[in-house]
């Protein structure tokens, strides 16, 4: 029997089915898509993402394909220098499409052995307490041990599970396309200019290779979202919002999207577990979706790996409903309150107004990029030291040891030891600030001290029995 099916080759599943991989666990990718998708829908990585990479040993690849920004903070289109006390080896915005970031992820995934099978839809599931079976388009079956929906926001896993997915439906849509402009850039650059003073969800950025990203409102536009947007419409309302259509021609793809923010009420159900944007969705504002599917992929992968491996806690799988959800609630929360000061009514805009204020103290400008770049994302470990429940920032080598996705005993003493879990966490003299630090294969603090008694606990909580 298969150990895990991932639905969905999206950056969550292939995220997910490396993880799994690094731990010998058999992983087939089933996605519906025949090909990989030219839309570009995230621009960029933020910094836990990138130290995510730079933990399995890919982020050599991914600077190589993409460009690193000057940082500036970002909050509902608010813009102040970026705080200079920002604690992370990596302190920009890695610019990279969406595209370029699933094949890197792909590839990595292959590269350890994961299979993807494209063209190949899940039409229905069935679980018992053995097994999950998925029902394919073709009329064929599959049985594994576990099942991950990664199948985006309009999870068709989370449906057949039945799991509720309370929150707002979409008020506000918006139009997103590459396309050519025959205005010069100097009149494509001044025209923005002047209508983003007052309309934010209007902009046309150059790729620099020929093609602009167009981002215009779509009201007006058919109610209908299941109609793709046509050159006329974006044409129509580049008209209505900026005075001009640019000579817009030529789209290599056109798109739309809303504002509907929820959250699934479970992230498990049995044997099945869903994973990014099948969990939750929420506007664009800061770019986070994304970063945030790889991030529920990386705390869940490890744990999966675990259970199929036969060494997890009895209660390890449902840590990751218990870590994950807060923080996509938290996500959904800030795109709301971004979407909303986005508003040109008066109320919103006093609000927006204030909160530029503040963000000239460097504090709150921290605090909301801390949270954008999910860098400041702390775990309830039930443990009082302020490093426990975070991820470690990079120090000297460490984030070299943790590409084996194993656990890390980082013990400058040298003193302490991880026998009976040695087949499953590392021990390493590293120097990293604290006394001596035990670390999940996610890289977050599972303990900080001195003691080899309170070691032995914290290495069964997370780690399970001795060998
Ligand atoms: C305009 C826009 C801009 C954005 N910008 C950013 C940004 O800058 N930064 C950021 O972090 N995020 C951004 N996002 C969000 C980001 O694009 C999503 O959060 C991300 O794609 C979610 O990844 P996923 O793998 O969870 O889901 P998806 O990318 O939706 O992938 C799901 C996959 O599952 C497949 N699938 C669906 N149903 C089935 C089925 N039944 N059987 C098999 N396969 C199936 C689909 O074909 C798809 O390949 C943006 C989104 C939009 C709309």
């Amino acid at each position: 029997m298969i150990d895990v099916i991932v639905v969905g080759a999206g950056p969550t599943g292939v995220m997910l089915a490396a993880e799994l991989r690094l731990h010998g666990v058999g992983v087939v990718v089933l996605e519906a898509a025949a090909e990989p998708t030219r839309i570009a829908k995230a621009l960029g990585l933020h910094v836990r993402s990138i130290e995510i990479m730079d933990q399995r040993g890919l982020l050599g690849g991914f600077l190589a394909e993409g460009r690193q920004h000057p940082l500036s903070s970002h909050f509902a289109g608010i813009i102040k220098p970026w705080p200079v006390t920002l604690d992370t080896a990596h302190p920009y915005i890695l610019g990279i499409p969406q595209p370029t970031t699933e094949r890197l992820l792909t590839e990595h995934a292959v590269g350890l052995g994961a299979e993807i099978r494209r063209g190949n839809a899940v039409v229905g599931l069935t679980q018992d307490d053995h097994a999950v079976t998925a029902d394919l388009a073709d009329g064929t079956r599959l049985t594994a041990r576990y099942l991950v929906g990664c199948d985006g926001g309009r999870s068709l896993v989370r449906k057949l599970l039945g799991v509720g997915f309370p929150g707002e439906a979409s008020r506000v849509d918006t139009l997103l396309g590459e396309m050519e402009l025959t205005a010069p850039p100097e009149t494509v650059a001044a025209v923005m200019a002047e209508v983003r003073k007052t309309e934010l969800r209007f902009g046309a950025g150059p790729l620099g290779d020929g093609f602009y990203r167009v981002i215009v409102p779509a009201a007006g536009v058919a109610d209908d979202r299941a109609v793709p947007p046509s050159i006329d419409d974006f044409r129509r309302q580049m008209v209505a919002t900026a005075g001009t259509d640019f000579g817009a021609h030529s789209p290599r793809w056109l798109s739309r999207f809303g504002d509907a923010t929820r959250q699934a009420e479970r992230y498990r159900v049995g044997r099945v577990f869903l994973a990014g944007d099948a969990a939750h969705i929420h506007p664009p504002t800061g770019g986070q979706g994304l970063n945030l599917g790889i991030q529920d992929a990386f705390n869940l992968g490890w744990k999966l790996a675990a259970q199929v491996n036969g060494w997890a806690p009895d209660d390890l799988l449902d840590t990751y409903h218990a870590e994950r959800h807060p923080v996509a609630a938290d996500v959904l929360n800030n795109t709301a309150a971004q979407m909303l000061l986005l508003s040109t009514e008066p109320g919103p805009q006093a609000v927006r107004n204030l909160l530029s204020e503040l963000m000239d103290f460097e504090n709150v400008t921290r605090f909301l990029l801390e949270k954008i770049t999910a860098i400041s994302v702390r775990y309830d470990f039930g443990d009082d030291h302020d490093a426990v429940g975070r991820r470690m920032r990079a120090h000297g080598r460490l984030y070299e040891l943790m590409r084996t996705g194993r656990g890390l005993l980082v013990d400058p003493t040298g003193r302490l030891s991880v026998e009976g879990w040695a087949d499953r966490v590392d021990h390493v003299n590293e120097e990293v600030g604290v006394p001596a630090a035990l670390l999940r294969p996610d890289g977050h603090v599972a303990w900080v001290g001195e003691d080899q008694d309170e070691l032995v606990g914290r290495l069964t909580r997370w780690f399970g029995k001795p060998a």
